[in-house]
């Protein structure tokens, strides 16, 4: 069986695609106004010939198991479900799930679209249960938008749904239990995310809010269970008497990256090795496949030899708010 890993021995089997880094948000932790994103030209983003040829690649000669579209917002992407239904001609071929990370607002009239094309999975975003909230952390007046896309999406069968909750105190840390709610009136998994600090996005300390502080705050009103979690990043807890799953993803205050398994490729076309690599040390992709003398298998070489430059874990926090041109909308999140 074909698989690569990194030269701690960890398999990299899973892949994070950015199929734009615009978005039609402008989260307060993500896409501040004043943070000076310069966003990737229409003309240089991955065609979907490329993407299709990459994920032949990743699929067919290194063995990754799942790929992930995200953003930006995906599904901004014109003309996304021609992209995704010749995705799923590859599923035939090759053996992968496919998952979206979405915020969900242009979600309610592409979700069967989504189920016909084979994805598998999608993740929703959404940081409050409020509509002035909402607002408040992401600009716009989408909020109803994202609600009805959580219904309609279980109603078409998405019962695997995760919601990521990014949480800031003095934001919507006051919202940690409305959420538990949430999770165990709709059955549903809430994945709180700690607050990450990248390139000119304000992180501060004073508004991180930990995941054990999370925990603690659902524990007033709820027992959580340990669950298994199957090698994924979030730790995963059952609600004792309930239903719904809590997760956290604790990124900052203790990181996974013993058990990483994931690659990213930008928008562009560049291939990054941790949501904290220094972009100076991203792999162009778009130009090896832009050269007619390199084959797939050796773009599939060039790509395993490039994986073992991967660094242990990712730098320190007090290292990470220094980095320079890392943003989460242009990473692929
Ligand atoms: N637009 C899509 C969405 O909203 O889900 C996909 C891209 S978005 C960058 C992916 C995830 O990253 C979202 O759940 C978002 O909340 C999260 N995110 C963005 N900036 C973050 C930060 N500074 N800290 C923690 N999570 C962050």
């Amino acid at each position: 069986m074909k698989s690569i890993a990194d030269k701690y021995g960890r398999v990299h089997d899973y892949l994070r695609i950015s199929l734009t880094d615009r978005c039609n948000l402008n989260c307060v932790y993500c896409y501040p106004s004043f943070a000076g994103i310069k966003l990737t030209d229409k003309s240089d983003l991955l065609s979907f010939e490329e993407i299709l040829r990459l994920v032949k690649i990743f699929a067919g000669k290194l063995g990754f198991k799942k790929i992930r579209f995200t953003g930006g917002e995906p599904l901004v992407r014109k003309n996304v479900m021609d992209l995704f239904s010749m995705i799923k001609n590859l599923k035939q071929l090759y053996s992968f799930k496919t998952a979206i990370t979405t915020n969900g607002t242009l979600l309610n009239d592409k979700i069967y679209d989504l189920k016909k094309y084979g994805i598998d999975k999608i993740n929703i975003s959404l940081d409050s249960l409020k509509e002035d909230n909402f607002k408040s952390i992401t600009g716009r007046d989408n909020f109803y938008d994202v609600i009805s896309a959580i219904f309609n999406a279980k109603k078409a069968g998405y019962d695997n749904l995760k919601i990521n909750c990014v949480v800031m105190k003095g934001i919507n840390d006051c919202e940690i239990l409305d959420f538990a709610d949430f999770a165990v009136k709709e059955n549903l998994n809430i994945r709180f995310i700690e607050y990450m600090p990248f390139s000119n996005n304000g992180w501060n300390d004073k508004e991180f809010f930990s995941y054990k502080e999370i925990f603690n705050k659902i524990s007033e009103k709820y027992e959580l269970i340990p669950a298994f979690s199957n090698g994924s990043v979030s730790k995963d807890f059952k609600i004792k008497n309930n239903n719904g799953v809590i997760s956290f993803i604790s990124s900052i205050s203790d990181n996974f990256c013993s058990t990483c398994s994931r690659l990213r490729i930008t928008a562009k076309g560049n291939l990054r090795l941790c949501l904290f690599s220094p972009q100076s040390n991203e792999l162009n992709l778009q130009s090896l496949l832009n050269n007619s003398s390199i084959s797939d298998s050796d773009i599939a070489d060039i790509i395993k030899d490039y994986l073992l430059l991967k660094p242990k874990e990712h730098p320190v926090t007090e290292e990470l708010v220094k980095l320079d041109l890392n943003y989460m909308l242009t990473n692929g999140g």
